[in-house]
């Protein structure tokens, strides 16, 4: 059967940034995602949107450890200024866990560096402009539960996991 995937709803172009922007520039190949758009493929979430911040809001970053760590109660997600909005970012996964599970999706293609959505790089949590290996805080959950993750780099590769899939 056709496998549906989960797509960063900001790669999708709608403007949901934090700073009001979307990231559709950022696919190295827009015809994976248009064909996946003429499919049926496509659904899209942002996760933070999705539980209740604007935009735009204040840039946030995962602070003293991990997304795992996080969903564990053993880290916190802070916006820049201080703010804490672990309990947010961790409901925004669960909304995310939710849609994909009621919809059988086994995959989701998620926007690099997000403290939400990032699969292989996160900001280190200190508003340094600097990256780091790491997942966020929806990547993370989806993982635990099976989903595969691709950052929106890794196209070629969701598209092989696709055609695996499909047999
Ligand atoms: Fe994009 Fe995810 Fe950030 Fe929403 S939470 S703006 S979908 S990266």
């Amino acid at each position: 059967p056709l496998q549906k995937v989960l797509v960063s709803a900001c790669l999708l172009g709608q403007r949901v940034r934090y700073d009001g922007t979307d990231a559709r520039k950022s696919w190295p190949d827009l015809g994976a995602l248009e064909r996946w758009q003429t499919e049926g493929r496509v659904v899209a979430l942002c996760p933070e949107l999705a539980r209740g911040f604007s935009v735009p809001r204040p840039p946030a970053e995962i602070v003293g450890g991990t997304a795992a760590e996080v969903l564990d109660g053993e880290a916190e997600v802070a916006e820049l200024g201080g703010n804490l909005v672990t309990a947010s970012f961790i409901r925004g996964a669960q909304q995310a866990l939710s849609l994909v599970q009621g919809l059988g999706v086994r995959g989701a293609v998620l926007k690099e560096g997000s403290p939400s959505c990032g699969v292989l790089r996160i900001y280190d949590g200190e508003f340094s402009g600097q990256t780091q290996g790491g997942r966020g805080v929806t990547a993370e959950l989806l993982q635990r539960h099976g989903v595969q993750g691709f950052s929106e780099a890794q196209v070629a590769d969701a598209e092989a996991w696709l055609t695996r899939l499909e047999g």
